[in-house]
């Protein structure tokens, strides 16, 4: 590692805000991430101690109205068997997460019409009635500000609404012309505005994904100043336009977390199914370069290969209690430890 790579990773562990040349140089550049990981690490520390905060994971439905590129559940893929939880089904998994400690659910899904404005604003009201002591978490996709606000005023705490990639070409490119790059943004505002802790995020290794745009990323992320940042490599899916295309690397995703928690130090940050999936100890490495969450899944067998984003997805087969129990060997044998919390943001 030359010195000029030790100076930006210093003055980003300072605080300090980075041109976009030196981002570029710290993403592009090839060196031996010793440093980075070490100086990462000691951020999440600081703020986090060991903790690794756990989020139950629920996926509502897997239908949608969109038709991303990169994605196997995108409108488009008639392969794909389409299935959406009962409002019971729901509520079963929350009780279930709750009895194994999860004080945090995420209910996330494809954009589906058959989740009124008024039926996830009662399903939210219900989870927070029965559970008073957990954060609720949403992942529906873009809405409007009203629609976000009746969810937020029923007890919705946090949201997560990844940005994809913050250059407009980019976007373009990973989505069709009928979705807007400034739709997704002004939902972003607008869910800050609201008063959610909000979450962005991007895949790492997208198609056609250059230096630049992760440099684009990193900068627009630090003047969002998000509460949790969700990224993982990018993972090609049989069905999708797609399918060609080379998954994001191992080495890449853990530079770019190692980069996110030194210039979004007290953020939440998961460690992916996704980087989990494209190495079996993908998600315990992540943890050790600034990673402070996971994200279990309380999802019924029965749905979990259909909610099918891209393929080979990890930790289909297993029951939630099994899965937690299996995390927290891993997390334990990484040097963590999971803990019982709502595990709100400290930014
Ligand atoms: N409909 C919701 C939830 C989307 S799924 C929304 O729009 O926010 C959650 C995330 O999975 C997406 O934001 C995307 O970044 C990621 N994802 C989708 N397809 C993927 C793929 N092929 N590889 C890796 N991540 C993918």
């Amino acid at each position: 590692m030359n010195a000029e790579v030790q100076n930006i990773i210093d003055r980003l562990a300072d605080g300090d805000d980075l041109s976009i040349n030196e981002w570029i140089k710290i993403i592009g550049e090839d060196y031996d991430t010793t440093y980075l990981f070490d100086r990462a690490d000691g951020i999440r520390r600081k703020y986090y101690g060991t903790d690794v905060y756990i989020r139950g994971l629920i996926e509502i439905s897997n239908y949608c109205k969109n038709n991303c590129l990169y994605c196997g559940i995108r409108r488009d893929n008639e392969s794909v068997e389409r299935y959406r939880l009962s409002d019971e089904e729901i509520l079963e998994c929350a009780s279930s997460g709750y009895e194994l400690g999860f004080r945090t659910f995420v209910l996330q899904g494809g954009e589906d019409g058959a989740f009124s404005t008024k039926r996830v604003e009662s399903i939210v009201s219900s989870i927070k009635e029965k559970y008073s002591d957990c954060a609720v978490t949403l992942s529906l996709g873009e809405r409007e500000y009203e629609d976000y606000k009746m969810w937020f005023d029923a007890g919705a705490d946090r949201y997560l609404l990844r940005h994809e990639t913050a250059n407009r070409e980019h976007y373009y490119i990973l989505h069709p012309k009928e979705m807007s790059y400034e739709n997704r943004k002004r939902c972003l505002y607008d869910l800050k505005k609201i008063g959610f802790q909000v979450g962005c995020g991007f895949m790492v290794g997208s198609p056609f994904q250059e230096v630049e745009c992760l440099a684009e990323d990193m900068m627009f992320i630090r003047e969002f100043k998000p509460d949790m940042i969700g990224i993982g490599p990018f993972i090609s899916h049989a069905a999708t336009p797609f399918s060609d295309c080379e998954n994001g690397t191992l080495d890449l995703t853990l530079k770019m977390l190692a980069l996110l928690r030194l210039t979004c130090q007290k953020a939440l940050i998961p460690a992916t199914t996704a980087l989990g999936t494209i190495h079996p100890a993908g998600r315990e490495m992540g943890l050790k370069v600034g990673a402070n969450v996971v994200m279990p899944n309380l999802s019924p067998v029965g749905v979990r290969e259909k909610y099918s984003l891209y393929d080979n997805k990890i930790c289909t087969n297993e029951e939630a209690a099994e899965c937690i129990r299996c995390l927290e060997r891993r997390v334990e044998g990484a040097g963590y430890k999971i803990v019982v919390s709502k595990g709100d943001s400290k930014v």
